[in-house]
């Protein structure tokens, strides 16, 4: 099982400059590789493999880009393997072959979104408690000590609201226990984040509001600054720094929400949401991307075989709402605002999140056993 950790770094003033070559030099590559495919492309000619366009790029780096020797070669490997993956993607993505949003064609990477990235293979670093040696660039902090034990395969340093950060993936030895929780149904909101079968509510957090609402005033701060100016470049770095603070929140909310299910629950139930279609409401626009579905749906998807649990997802036309969970009966009148109701069949009073919790539980065990 590969798990990652992103870990702060702290680099001295010297290494950043290093990193910033390194991811300059990263870009470097993968716009090379890029415009040589674009050409093959314009030109009708068979479009060549990353592996191919790095051996080009190695045969010829010597007399035409001598300083891209100054950095660590896995951040050219890397750049290339990345440009590949963008280049796959997209074709299996056109062919219909790739699940989820369709992929546009790779763009050039640009210095203007932040210095970026560049990979650094696993024999080109060492971790030892809050110490990472990287080759070419030395000894340095890390703010975390590694949270995984096993091998490690590689990382990326990578740049992002001002500061350094390195993700590391480590192959990690585990075998997964025999849950022998319940299985529980969950059903998303938007007046509440989550509410479970078994009654337990996740609040959607209200300080998100407030972070965001200091992202408005910093993004209004920035349009009124000159172009070019010190002054806008500082503004910006600002709210880059709240977008990012917001992005961390959210992340937050959904990694305790995610973690306390698996722990929980043996059979995670969970509808299927139609995330794309849900935005296109004004009304509740702001509420779904404030819990972000999606990367709800990822946490679980990979938490769950740690913990030996299972996620199971329901289709979006099941009427989890508008079922009576003691009788089966379907209330079609059932409006969004109406928060309780009385079944006119068996007399049950139903919450209506609880009630859709424990219809898409049922669900679930049902999907699961056939
Ligand atoms: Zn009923």
């Amino acid at each position: 099982m590969i798990r990652a950790h992103t870990i702060r770094l702290n680099p001295t003033p010297e290494q950043t400059n290093l990193f910033r070559q390194a991811a300059g030099t990263a870009r470097f590559c993968y716009n090379w590789g890029l415009r040589a495919i674009k050409d093959a492309l314009d030109q009708g000619v068979k479009v060549p493999v990353a592996r191919a366009l790095r051996d080009e790029f190695k045969r010829i780096r010597a007399v035409a880009y001598p300083w891209t020797f100054q950095v660590g070669k896995s951040a050219i490997e890397g750049a290339f393997v990345n440009l590949g993956h963008a280049v796959t993607n997209f074709f299996a993505s056109r062919r219909g072959r790739r699940k989820g949003k369709r992929v546009g064609f790779p763009t050039f990477k640009s210095r203007r979104h932040g210095y970026g990235s560049f990979y650094v293979a696993n024999d080109r670093l060492t971790v030892d408690g809050h110490t990472l040696t990287v080759s070419k660039v030395g000894t340095l902090n890390m703010t975390e000590s590694l949270r995984f034990v096993g091998k490690i395969l590689g990382a990326t340093i990578r740049y992002q609201a001002g500061w350094w950060w390195i993700s590391i993936q480590v192959e990690v030895d585990h075998t997964p226990p025999t849950h022998t929780g319940p299985a529980i149904g969950v059903d998303l909101g938007i007046k509440a984040l989550a509410v479970t079968s078994e009654g337990e509510v996740f609040e959607n957090q209200k300080y998100l509001k407030r972070a965001l609402r200091t992202v408005k005033r910093l993004q209004r701060s920035v349009s009124r600054k000159v172009q070019g100016s010190a002054n806008r470049r500082k503004a910006v770095r600002k709210l880059a720094k709240a977008h990012f603070r917001v992005a961390c929140q959210r992340k937050d909310v959904l990694h305790k929400l995610t973690t306390a299910l698996v722990r929980q629950a043996s059979l995670v139930g969970i509808e299927d949401l139609n995330v794309a279609g849900m935005l296109k409401n004004h009304c509740l626009a702001q509420a779904i991307s404030d819990v972000s579905f999606a990367e709800l749906r990822r946490q679980l998807d990979y938490k769950a075989p740690a913990f030996g649990s299972r996620v199971v997802a329901i289709g979006r036309f099941f009427a989890s709402s508008k079922t009576c969970n003691r009788c089966g009966h379907v209330n079609r009148d059932l409006t969004l605002a109406m928060r309780a109701w009385t079944c006119p069949v068996c007399g049950t009073v139903l919450d209506r999140d609880l009630n859709a919790a424990r219809n898409i539980r049922d669900e679930a065990v049902r999907l699961a056993g056939a």
